[in-house]
């Protein structure tokens, strides 16, 4: 497996980095996550918007990184092999050989990327995922994807310490998103609900994507902050993520989501994605 690091392309594990990375330091460091599907990368062009607006709210230049971006993602995915998983990127602070708040002037940052093959449509879409409700103690600028991940590793532990796959979080008993994905949720009479962007969740490319489908199809879809009781009395419930694409949420702490089985209005939001990249549910 091949990485690419600070101008190079290296093996995985001889990729090597300065401790005093801003990024290690202090978590100053944008990421994102593209899927790859039939070896093409898919809303490319999004997630590089949402890198650079990233960057610029974290205080990181990114003069001439958007013209490399798109050749070095594909040359990552041609030396891997990679035909469906994801690239994961990472923009740094950079290091300066010592621990510093606030650096220098002007930072000169550090780049990773690594790719890895998965399969984006699986089991997990087929029959659908456990997940606990959890507290949300992140900070407040969520809208930024920074790799500042220390509540969501720990509620991951936390689900997969009870046997649960994933997370959702919610402060203030309003829910906010999953762990690593944002949440959608069915109430009655079809009401299809999704948390509206603020500094509060990430704005998720698969989330914008969705929308533009289902607008597409003339499906309203109500753009609010969503209770924890009416996540927990929901009768469907899915993610959206680049990695998981869209997950049917099937058990909540414990307790069926509805029948306990994907629903139907989140099999036909994965219908309609999965045409639109050219795949289906038994792909
Ligand atoms: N919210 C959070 C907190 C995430 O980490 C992610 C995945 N990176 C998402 C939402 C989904 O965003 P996207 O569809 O762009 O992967």
């Amino acid at each position: 497996e091949i990485v690419y690091l600070n101008g190079e392309f290296v093996k995985k594990n001889e990729a090597c980095l300065s401790p005093f990375d801003r990024g290690f330091l202090f978590s100053h460091a944008a990421y994102e996550v593209t899927a790859v599907f039939d070896g093409k990368l898919i809303d490319f062009d999004a997630h590089m918007a949402r890198l650079d607006r990233t960057l610029d709210g974290i205080d990181i230049p990114r003069d001439g990184l958007a013209e490399r971006l798109k050749s070095l993602h594909e040359e990552l995915i041609a030396r891997n092999g990679v035909t469906e998983g994801f690239v994961y990127l990472q923009v740094t602070g950079g290091a300066y050989g010592r621990r510093d708040f606030g650096g220098p002037e002007t930072l000169t940052p550090g780049l990773f990327m690594f790719c890895e093959t998965r399969n984006l449509i699986g089991e997990k879409a087929q029959h659908g995922v456990s997940a606990i409700t959890v507290e949300d103690q992140r900070w407040k600028r969520r809208d930024y994807k920074t790799t500042q991940l220390l509540s969501q590793a720990l509620a991951y532990r936390e689900a997969e310490r009870g046997g649960a796959f994933g997370a959702i979080l919610h402060e203030d008993g309003m829910v906010t998103e999953g762990a690593s994905a944002n949440l959608w949720v069915v109430l009655d009479a079809d009401t299809l609900v999704t948390r509206n962007l603020g500094r509060q969740i990430l704005p998720g490319i698969t989330r914008q994507s969705v929308l533009d489908h289902l607008a597409r199809e003339g499906i309203t879809v109500e753009e609010r902050a969503i209770s924890l009781e009416e996540l927990l009395g929901a009768r469907e419930v899915f993610t959206t993520s680049a990695t998981g694409l869209i997950l049917p949420v099937v058990q909540l702490d414990g307790k069926p989501v509805g029948t306990g089985k994907p629903g139907p209005v989140t099999r036909r939001v994965q219908g309609q994605y999965y045409r639109g990249i050219g795949a289906d549910l038994d792909a």
